[in-house]
């Protein structure tokens, strides 16, 4: 991964993806205005933070990242299957709808989404000029949603996922993901033995690998591209919001896509 500081702002970004047709950035919690548990740049509106302070934040990545504040698309993320298709921003007047899959084909619009342990999955398919955004915790990770993501941008948009780049995010990773025996047995009974592969057992308990995880979900849906960013959220909580590590007590980091102009599909036949 790429590491970039403008500003305060910090930012991680993949190599597999075409800066010449893509924007995207991962911002760590420095840079913003937030103060104690929600120190510095959260993003997460419903934590307790200062609502002020959350403007501000993102005020500034929206500055930091290029494009207007009013690109903006983002969702209420319910650890569910709705996967969204967007060809404009959220208007500020409208509710967030619910659902932990986000795509567009429109270079205006800025996806954005909410992350403090769970999978970030950022997806790029430079034929059909697609970019996509995914929310994947446990719940998320075992339905699938990475892969049912694709299925849906494939039926959309006719992605062929061989062309898709994705990358996986910073997120809580496997030696320090303990699970209890209901999430065991969940994982168990939904992917039966390849649980075995993603499920560690210690004299501690159970450890889950979302990356794993997530990474096996989506080849199994026909994606080639995976970049792991191979950053733990719990053991790098001077960059990172990690949800389980604070006990709840944190903020949200955010993570932006959006097509570059050049990356769009051409408009008016030029
Ligand atoms: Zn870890």
């Amino acid at each position: 991964m790429i590491r970039r500081g403008n500003r305060g702002l910090v930012s991680y970004h993949f190599e597999s993806f075409d800066p010449a047709l893509v924007n995207h950035a991962i911002y760590t919690r420095l840079g913003g205005v937030s103060e104690g548990h929600f120190s510095q740049l959260n993003l997460g509106g419903t934590n307790g933070d200062n609502p002020e302070h959350v403007r501000e934040n993102h005020l500034r990545l929206f500055e930091n990242f290029g494009m207007p504040f009013e690109s903006r698309f983002d969702v209420w993320q319910v650890h569910g299957d709705t996967i969204h298709f967007t060809d404009m921003p959220r208007p500020e007047s409208q509710k967030h709808q619910p659902g932990d899959g986000i795509f567009t084909q429109n270079s205006e619009v800025t996806l954005m989404m909410r992350f403090a342990d769970c999978v970030p999955i950022l997806i790029h398919d430079p034929v059909k000029k697609v970019v996509g955004l995914v929310h994947a915790g446990w719940q998320g990770t075992l339905i699938e949603v990475g892969a049912l993501a694709v299925k849906k941008a494939v039926e959309n948009y006719g992605c062929d996922p061989a062309d898709l780049r994705v990358g996986i995010g910073p997120s809580i990773c496997g030696n320090c993901y303990q699970v209890g025996k209901d999430v065991r047995s969940q994982y168990y009974r939904k992917w039966g033995e390849k649980a075995n592969e993603i499920i560690s057992e210690s004299a501690q308990g159970n450890y889950l690998d979302l990356w794993a995880a997530n990474e096996w979900s989506l080849r199994n849906a026909g994606v080639q591209h995976i970049e792991q960013a191979g950053i733990c959220t719990a053991e790098n909580l001077h960059e990172w919001y990690s949800y389980r590590k604070e006990k709840g007590l944190t903020g949200r980091f955010a993570v932006a896509i959006s097509l570059t102009p050049k990356g769009e599909n051409c408009k008016d036949g030029e």
